[in-house]
């Protein structure tokens, strides 16, 4: 930490700085400037007590942190990338994965007609959500259990893996029985307690960013992933709230560079939810691969036109292959396969 005092304070004040910092386990280091004195307090800020509340002081300016709040996430902590094993699959490798399906499972023949389309087209990986966050409590929740038996079986049938969206803590050991992926939404993704019954389920976990959250917040909520002992974390980018109203959500393609740079954990794009526009879809897939995404979230229903949810944005089954095809040079000239 640094901490700035106040200009012209006197010896006594210093001082009394200086042993707080002591008392509190760091070893203050002096820099003595023309008007005002700096402090390095040397310590490690994660494992000692907070020098925060020095900020109350009358004597201290500011108080600011040098190190980063998260440890098991940071790319410092391990520099190579993290591959997640999601069954035979790897995410964050070589290979560009794609996971894609409807918004929510409805029906059998919903589930499977979608499911055989996107592994036709090259997806390796299911979505479909059974637990439904939805904002008004009157639109559909999802099928609940029956959905999830649903989508078991569409993983036994086609051999595909499955995500899925966990919504509660009590449901914590029933989703990770039917699903490959836990799928933490935007609306609970600083859901700690939540979080944490999804690490310990020691599933992989796909953690969606916040409606409203900054990436260190993203990071830190990944942190609570890693230090419950589950190192199988995947961010997943599916746009933010702004004032823009063209799309859904805005979705920040910048965060790609910024989580690979501060983390080893592989980075994960859904366009669908990101601009809530099925016509947007293939340009933000072809700007994500560019921009070094680890794979996709892409919502593909086979009538987006009767979907129980999220209609607007999702891909009709032609267009998903379109897309699939579409991609190879992208994935190709990312160095990716
Ligand atoms: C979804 O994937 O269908 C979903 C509800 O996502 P998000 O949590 O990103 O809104
Ligand atoms: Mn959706």
């Amino acid at each position: 930490m640094i901490v700035v005092l106040k200009p012209n304070i006197s010896k006594k004040d210093e001082a009394a700085v200086l042993k707080e910092i002591r008392k509190l386990g760091y070893r203050p280091h002096v820099m003595r400037g023309i008007e005002r004195v700096v402090v390095g307090a040397i310590g490690d800020e994660r494992t000692h007590q907070s020098l925060e509340t020095l900020v109350s002081w009358p004597q201290v300016e500011r108080v600011m942190p040098v190190q980063k709040r998260y440890k098991l996430i940071s790319r410092e902590g391990q520099t190579n990338n993290s591959v997640v094993p999601v069954r035979d699959i790897p995410i964050g490798g070589k290979k560009f994965q794609v996971m894609a399906g409807p918004c929510s499972v409805e029906s059998e023949s919903q589930l499977m007609t979608t499911a055989l389309a996107v592994k036709k087209a090259g997806a390796t990986i299911l979505r479909g959500g059974a637990f439904k966050p939805r904002t008004s409590p009157y639109e559909f929740q999802g099928l609940g259990e029956k959905g999830l038996k649903l989508l078991a079986k569409a993983r036994r049938e086609t051999g595909l893996a499955v995500i899925t969206e966990l919504l509660s803590e009590q449901h914590a050991s029933m989703v990770a029985e039917y699903t490959d992926i836990i799928q933490i939404g935007a609306r609970n993704s600083q859901n700690f307690q939540l979080l944490i019954a999804a690490a310990k389920t020691g599933k992989p976990v796909l953690l969606k960013r916040g409606l409203s959250m900054r990436i260190e917040e993203w990071l830190l909520a990944g942190e609570y992933v890693l230090s419950n002992n589950n190192a199988n974390l995947m961010f997943c980018e599916r746009g933010i709230r702004t004032f823009e109203n063209y799309t859904r959500n805005t979705l920040d393609l910048s965060a790609i560079p910024i989580i690979k740079n501060e983390s080893h954990c592989p980075m994960i794009i859904d366009p669908s939810q990101g601009a809530g526009r099925a016509d947007l879809v293939v340009s933000l897939c072809k700007g994500a691969v560019a921009m070094g995404a680890d794979g996709l979230l892409i919502e593909v229903h086979p009538n987006p036109a009767e979907a129980w949810s999220d209609g607007a944005q999702q891909l009709t089954l032609e267009g998903f292959a379109r897309l699939m095809e579409g991609l190879k040079p992208f994935i190709a000239a990312a160095g990716r396969e």
